[in-house]
This record gives structure tokens, C-alpha cells and sequence, in this order.
């Protein structure tokens, strides 16, 4: 099962990702988290993307592409994955196509999370982000079980740079327009499976598994 996880920043797509991801007992490969794990080793690739994260912007799709072509290329994805945060934009997206048409693959399926505007900004000032695992919490929707700690290693949690509603505004704005054309792309596919992401967590996941097919 190859599938793409589609949806403004703040959807519930990584969360949402995570656990589809356990469910297939496939890799959930989120590019964010990537970069972020690039800044925290300190690599040539962490300091180039860092400043575009930090403004709210997308990294340049050249940066990203080799990246996930690689990625995907590795043994644990033989069965299937899961692309959160990826592709981000048409070019992602035809490259990707692309480097899985040379291999006689496609993608299966990209859900497309919803979520208004409106909400998003409310929710992401509550994420919350684990710097030691990359775990991510919610201060009212995933509370952790002791506050502001990481429950898998913990750590301290924090708020992220990008996640700041200034910066919110802007990856808004990058999402509707560089971001938001993926869904006729993969609409036009016959790809496309929509669910309501204002949903509680649960009922959004069992969304997912019925538009995947079960
Ligand atoms: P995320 O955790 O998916 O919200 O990603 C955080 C930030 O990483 C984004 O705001 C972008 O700056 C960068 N990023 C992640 N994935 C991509 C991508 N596929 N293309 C460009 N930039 C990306």
C-alpha cells in the first residue's frame, strides 16, 4: 500500500499518518520530520533547509525530491508507505510519479485531510513537539500524560518555530498556493480519497481505513 497523506499544515495529518502507518506495518515518512532530525545533527542539509522552515517556507523541491526517491527506495518499503509532507507541490508530485513509473509503481491512493482555515490556526498553537523523538502532542486534543513531558522519552516538550501564528499565517498561505493543486492532480489520478478532518482523531482514522478500502 503506497499512499500520500494530503492537507493543510495542522490537519492531523501527521498524527493521523502515524497510525495508518502502524496499522499497514508500513514506514511513515514524513519530510518534516526529516529536516527537522537534519537540523538537529547539525548536516549540510539541515542548515539549508532551516532558514526556509523557519520563515514558514517550502524547501526547494530539489532538496526534497532525491531525498524521499531514495527513501522509498530502501528494503522496509518493499510492502508499502506512507508519504506525510510529501510532495508538497506539482513538481514533487510529477517527479514522484515519475521515479515510481521507472520502477512500473504507482501510488495507490492520497487522502486528503480537511480542514478550514479557521481551525487550523486554533490548533496549531496547541501542538506541541517532542525535540528528543519527534513525538507530537496537542495541549487539549493529545495531552500528554504529564504536562508540557514527552510520554515515550521525556523530554521537555516545546512549541516549534514554525508553528508560531505569524509563521501559521504564512504556511497557510504556501499551502493554498503551492500545496493545495496536488488535489486535482491526484483527483484527475482517480487517486484522490476526501475525509473530514474536523472529526474527533478516531472517527477521522476509521474515515481513512473505509476510503482505503476495508
Ligand atoms: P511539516 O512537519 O510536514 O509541517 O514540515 C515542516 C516544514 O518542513 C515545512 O513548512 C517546509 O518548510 C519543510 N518541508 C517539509 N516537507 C517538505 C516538502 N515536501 N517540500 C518542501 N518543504 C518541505
Amino acid at each position: 500500500m503506497k499512499i500520500i497523506m494530503l492537507g493543510a499544515p495542522g490537519a492531523g495529518k501527521g498524527t493521523q499518518a502515524a497510525k495508518i502507518a502502524a496499522h499497514y506495518d508500513i514506514p511513515h515518512i514524513s519530510t518534516g520530520d526529516i529536516f527537522r532530525a537534519n537540523i538537529k545533527q547539525g548536516t549540510e542539509l539541515g542548515k539549508k533547509a532551516k532558514a526556509y522552515m523557519d520563515a514558514g517556507a517550502l524547501v526547494p523541491d530539489e532538496l526534497v525530491v532525491d531525498l524521499v526517491v531514495d527513501r522509498i527506495g530502501q528494503d522496509d518499503c518493499a510492502k508499502g508507505y506512507i508519504l506525510d509532507g510529501f510532495p508538497r507541490t506539482i513538481p514533487q508530485a510529477e517527479s514522484l510519479t515519475e521515479a515510481l513509473m521507472a520502477k512500473n509503481e504507482a501510488i495507490d491512493c492520497a487522502i486528503d485531510v480537511e480542514v478550514p482555515d479557521e481551525n487550523i490556526i486554533n490548533r496549531m498553537s496547541g501542538r506541541r513537539y517532542c525535540p528528543g523523538c519527534g513525538a507530537t502532542y496537542h495541549i487539549v486534543s493529545i495531552p500528554p500524560k504529564k504536562e508540557g513531558i514527552c510520554d515515550n522519552c521525556g523530554a521537555e516538550l516545546i512549541l516549534r518555530d514554525d508553528d508560531k501564528a505569524e509563521t501559521v499565517k504564512k504556511r497557510l498561505e504556501v499551502y493554498h498556493d503551492q500545496t493545495q493543486p496536488l488535489i486535482e492532480y491526484y483527483q484527475g489520478q482517480g487517486k484522490l480519497r476526501a475525509v473530514d478532518g474536523t472529526k474527533p482523531m478516531e472517527e477521522v482514522f476509521e474515515a481513512i481505513l473505509h476510503a482505503l478500502g476495508e
